[in-house]
Parts: structure tokens; sequence; C-alpha cells
């Protein structure tokens, strides 16, 4: 390892680099190279920092399967020169790309965090400062010689998190995130407080394996009371659905009415998986505590256990695009394969 930390900023877009259009009055990406003029304190801290950015930065609205690859694969082309990543990301669908490159990465032994900002870094009461500078302090954490995280984390507003279990909760708090279901796995305050049980250690010393392949060709099916017979059937047979994320009420209850019944049957007989996600933004799909939720785990629904929305969405697509069957789908669904899920629930 280096003297110093080597540290890769990677730039994709978001709040963070945006600055208003004089015209419009909207808020657009801008230069990466100005945004890092607005922080010369990135300067003082003990790492080295090289950066990389997209080429045209966007806001996070854009991101797809495809994004998510290509940010892989700038992390991958240059794992072997750094000691950690820093991912600067649109604030609205950071949880989904950071829980996809979750999954995406296999045996990853370096940090790769993710942040942005509510405020574009150019506004006098910006939060991004403090995001990014103690993202990269974090990505440059070192114990015993090692990298303090080795996993794939969301920071924001003093806390990080491990980013699988986030969701974003508030368009206009500084603290837009929220994890409900794990702790955080550390604090920013006047010292940086790791929580350091929570935080994955890697058992083995295997090379980093990227999965690139992610079959997007799933629906999100949230159910609400009165949604109807056309409406379900409608989602469920879209041509070429290969999944389903059914969010569901509380611990992972739905309607008891046969027609409801039998057309999510239909769909797992053809071999497409259905997985139980709760709506709630805490706690945990417990199939068979109500008769509301009987009826699914008969059918063989795939309990999510206590994962969130984004994450059973990246997972899925993870692993249809591994070309697991149903039955493996439902055995690694229900199991955490990158600390998505709670332990002790299963
Ligand atoms: N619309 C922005 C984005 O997600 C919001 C943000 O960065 O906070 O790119």
């Amino acid at each position: 390892m280096a003297k110093f930390p080597h540290i890769l900023l990677i730039y994709t877009g978001g709040t963070i680099g945006m600055v208003k259009d004089f015209k419009t009055g909207t808020l657009k990406t801008f230069n990466f190279d100005k945004l890092i003029k607005h922080i010369p304190e990135i300067n003082q801290l003990n790492c080295t920092i090289d950066s990389y950015s997209f080429e045209e930065p966007i806001d996070s609205s854009n991101m797809n399967p495809n994004s998510w690859k290509f940010i892989a694969e700038v992390i991958e082309d240059r794992y072997d020169d750094f000691d950690g990543f820093v991912v600067l990301h649109g604030s609205d669908t950071m949880s989904y790309t950071s829980s996809a490159l979750s999954f995406m990465f296999e045996n990853l032994t370096k940090p790769v965090i993710f942040t942005g900002s509510q405020l574009p870094i150019g506004d006098l009461r910006t939060d991004a400062k403090e995001n990014l500078i103690t993202s990269i302090e974090i990505a440059s954490c070192v114990k015993n010689g090692k990298p303090v995280i080795s996993e794939v984390c969301l920071y924001f507003e003093y806390k990080l998190y491990r980013a699988n279990r986030t969701t974003k909760i508030n368009a206009e708090q500084f603290e837009a995130f929220t994890s409900l279901n794990y702790p955080p796995l550390a604090e920013s305050g006047v010292h940086l407080k790791f929580n350091l049980p929570l935080i994955y250690q890697p058992e083995n010393n295997l090379p980093l394996r990227i999965h690139k392949k992610l079959n997007n060709n799933i629906v999100l099916l949230k159910l609400f009371p009165g949604i109807t017979k056309i409406v379900v059937e409608t989602i469920l047979n879209i041509p070429g659905n290969r999944g389903v994320i059914l969010e569901t009420y509380g611990s992972g209850n739905a309607p008891t009415e046969p027609w409801f019944i039998a057309a999510l049957t239909n769909t797992i007989q053809q071999g497409i998986p259905i997985v139980n996600v709760t709506q709630c933004a805490g706690g945990s799909v417990i199939m068979g505590v109500y008769e509301t939720s009987v009826d699914l785990q008969n059918i063989g629904v795939i309990s999510g256990n206590d994962i969130t929305t984004e994450a059973a969405l990246a997972k899925l697509m993870y692993l249809l695009g591994e070309d697991y069957n149903l039955t493996q789908i439902k055995k690694w669904f229900e199991i955490s394969i990158r600390g998505e899920i709670s332990e002790s629930l299963h």
C-alpha cells in the first residue's frame, strides 16, 4: 500500500455538481474540474486523489443498468491502482445504483463509498463539502494494514450506511437517507466513529468478480386498496416479464380474493419468481403471521424478509442475469449474500 491511501473520485453527476441555468431556472450538471475547484480543502486530506468523470454527467434519474455496469467497469479497470473509491452520484437513485453495485461486486476488499448532496457544491449552505470530504476520509481509513470498509456504502449527512440497506426518504432535508433495518456503520461528529461489529469483514482473499449481466425484464407491483384485476393481470402478463417484486402491506400481507391469488399462481407456474417486499420503510415480511399472507406462502411467493425495494429490484436483476432457475432464485433470495437481509430473520 502506498504511503498515503490513493483514492479515486468518480463523478457521475447529480445536484452536487449542478448549477442553475439562468434562462430556464432549472438545475443542470456541470464540468467536474469546476466542481473540484469549489473544494480546495480536499488537498489537505491525508491521501492522494485522482478523479474520473462521466463524459456527460447525468441527473441520477437517467441512471440505468448500463450506467451501473459502466461505473462497475471504471472501478474494475482501476481496482489494483487505488485503495478506495468515492462515487459522486445524484441522490434520487443513489440507493438503487449502490445496491446494484453491491450485488455486482463479489469478493470486494476495498471501500466503494457513494455520496452526493441536496444542494450544489457552489451554494453557500451546501451539504456537499462535508459529504465529500468525510466520504474520502472514510475511503482512506485503514486498520492493521487493511481498509476499515470493504463493502459498498452510502455516506450522507454524518452517517455511513451499508448501501443496500438504504432508501431516500426526504427530497428536502439534508438527512435524505435512512436505513431502518440496519444501523449506520459509522457516524461522523467530532470524531469519526465506526461501528466495527456491523461492518462486513472479507473472509477470503479471492479475486474480485464483477457480475455484469443484469436482467431488467422485471416489474414492480405495488398494491393499494382497490387495485383492479385488470391492472394486476396486465402487469403480471407483460410480454417478456421475468420476475416480480410485489410490494405488500405490513409484514407481507395482501388481498385474499381468489382472482388475485390465481393471477399470482399463474405467474409462478410459468417459472416467474414473485418476491414479497413490504411497503413499510422498516420491518420485515414474515408470511404466515396473518391469514392474509398464508396463501402467498402456499403458492410459492418468495420472502424478501427485511430487504428494501431498491435492493430487491437489484438482487432480482442480478440473480436473473446469472440464469438461475426458480428454485435457485428462491434459495438465494431468502438468504443474505451482501448483507442486504438480516441474518437473524431466517
Ligand atoms: N435530481 C438529482 C439527482 O438525483 C438530485 C440529487 O442529486 O440530489 O441527480
